[in-house]
């Protein structure tokens, strides 16, 4: 029996104002070429200077994966000829990187929690894009020397499930923290996986294969669950050793299989040392008190929701999964609502609404405007079913104010108990055969009753008013 071994580097775009190194403005959706300058054209002569922006936002990573934070670290020179790369060299942390020795804890789906080990986390420069045209391929130097902090997992993770785990709460921690938009389609949150396998009990590593630049969760798993069954198949056909080698792949998504990209023979040697154009990047005590005080993350955040708002640990998870859609919680929960009947109407009700759209910020209705709604219910003003009607019509158009709709839709549930006897007394003596029926025994009539009640008020009745009403009228 096999072992999978799974460890996963990330690279994360830091969503600071200006670039690494230079002033540059970091914003991509600019003119090709424009957002450059001598340093991030590397240009001779031109030297870089640190962002303290990357440190501050480096410190609050660490901290939120309980790690050690070097207050003293260092930038190396890591040397490869590519097109995207003016310098030949990319600035990173070899060393000494300023994050080390953190953890991440990940909920598996029986229910319990593994800790897998973060090696370290550095910063280090982003390339340019080359831009492939036909024959002609471009370079576009906007993003180089974008701020990035490449996060190296430990080999800790034994299937694809707990490595999408891993990568769903990285990435939701990235957004917690807003150090970046971690948008895997944009490139701003990039994956390598590192996968190998081995006899099950056996304590040593054997060889990896990393499997590059693949941009959803989905495709991750997939690209891990074919990788493994090469590799286990190449084992026991007897040809491991030939064909698993250590070696940069790609998945083919259309295929579903890994490629090989390029190959050990091929690995480039990078030739580091340190950055002689840089001094040492210090974290100062201030730095660190400042920036060691990072808002609530999504585990504490969802153990919160449970004790305070009475959630499931199921509605807990899904709301705090996304930072976007516990806020919108929280909102909600200002209005004074229930926490059971809030996360109902934003996780089922409203997000049914959304068609497919997961983005819970792209809703036309807010969430003080959702929990009006809930309380419209709550204090017996509409039906549940009415409520679903006022949504709906807010959806479709573009919100608008709860009251106003319920009235203008005629929503408004009839309470007054005067209105709902003389409806039920209209009822009760235009079916004289009916009550004969009923009182002679036939129960099954009584939801008769209610019905044609119910159809005389359009359905703005309170059934339980009217319920209560026909019991006492009837007998
Ligand atoms: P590199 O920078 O050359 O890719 P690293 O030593 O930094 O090499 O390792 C990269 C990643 O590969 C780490 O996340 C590590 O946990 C993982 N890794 C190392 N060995 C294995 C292995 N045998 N199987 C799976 N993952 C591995
Ligand atoms: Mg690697
Ligand atoms: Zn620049």
């Amino acid at each position: 029996m096999f072992e999978v071994v799974i460890g996963l580097e990330v690279h994360v775009q830091l969503n600071t104002k200006t670039k690494l190194f230079c002033s540059c403005p970091t914003s991509f959706n600019h003119k090709q070429n424009t957002n450059t300058c001598p340093t991030c054209l590397a240009l001779p002569g031109a030297l870089p200077v640190l962002n303290k922006e990357v440190l501050h936002k480096s410190v609050m990573f660490g901290t939120a994966i309980d790690a050690t934070i070097n207050q003293v670290s260092y930038f190396d020179r890591k040397s490869y000829f590519y097109p995207d790369s003016p310098s030949a060299y990319q600035i990173t942390q070899l060393y000494t990187p300023v994050v080390e020795h953190g953890e991440l804890e990940i909920d598996l789906e029986d229910g319990t929690q593994k800790t897998i080990r973060i090696n370290r986390a550095h910063i280090e420069a982003d390339a340019g894009k080359n831009i492939h045209d036909g024959d002609i391929s471009k370079v576009d130097l906007n993003r180089a020397g974008t701020p990035l902090l490449e996060i190296v997992s430990e080999p800790d993770m034994r299937n694809a499930d707990e490595a999408v785990a891993y990568l769903k709460k990285l990435h939701s921690i990235i957004r917690y923290l807003d150090i970046g938009d971690a948008n895997m389609q944009e490139g701003s949150f990039r994956v390598d996986v590192n996968v190998s396998i081995r006899p099950k009990g056996d304590e040593k590593l054997y060889t990896r294969v990393e499997i590059k630049n693949i941009n959803s969760f989905k495709f991750i798993q997939k690209a891990i669950e074919v990788e493994v069954i090469r590799q286990s198949e190449a084992w026991e056909d007897g040809v491991y050793d030939d064909e698993i080698v250590q070696e940069t792949r790609l998945f083919d998504q259309v295929k579903q299989e890994t490629r090989s990209m390029r190959g050990k023979e091929e690995a480039a040697d990078y030739r580091y040392f340190p950055e002689p154009d840089l001094l040492k990047a210090v974290v100062t005590d201030e730095m660190l008190e400042k920036y060691s005080k990072i808002p609530e993350l999504p585990d504490a955040k969802k153990e919160r929701f449970v004790e305070e708002f009475g959630l499931s640990l199921y509605n807990a998870s899904v709301i705090t999964s996304s930072v976007e859609m516990a806020q919108f919680f929280e909102d909600m929960m200002a209005e004074g609502i229930s926490g059971k009947n809030g996360a109902t109407w934003l996780t089922v009700e409203l997000q049914a609404r959304m068609k497919g759209d997961v983005n819970i910020t792209n809703t036309p209705v807010d969430a003080k405007t959702l929990a009006t709604v809930v309380k419209r219910i709550e204090d017996k003003t509409i039906s549940g079913k009415a409520a679903k009607e006022v949504l709906d019509f807010l959806m479709e158009n573009d919100g608008g104010d709860v009251d106003a709709t319920i009235e203008k839709l005629g929503l408004k549930q009839v309470t007054d108990m005067g209105a709902i006897e003389a409806m039920c007394d209209e009822i009760i003596s235009a079916n004289p055969e009916k009550v004969e029926q009923y009182k002679g025994g036939k129960e099954k009539l009584f939801g008769f009753f209610v019905g044609q009640v119910m159809k005389a008020s359009k359905g703005s009745a309170n059934p339980q008013a009217v319920n209560e009403v026909l019991k006492a009228k009837l007998g």
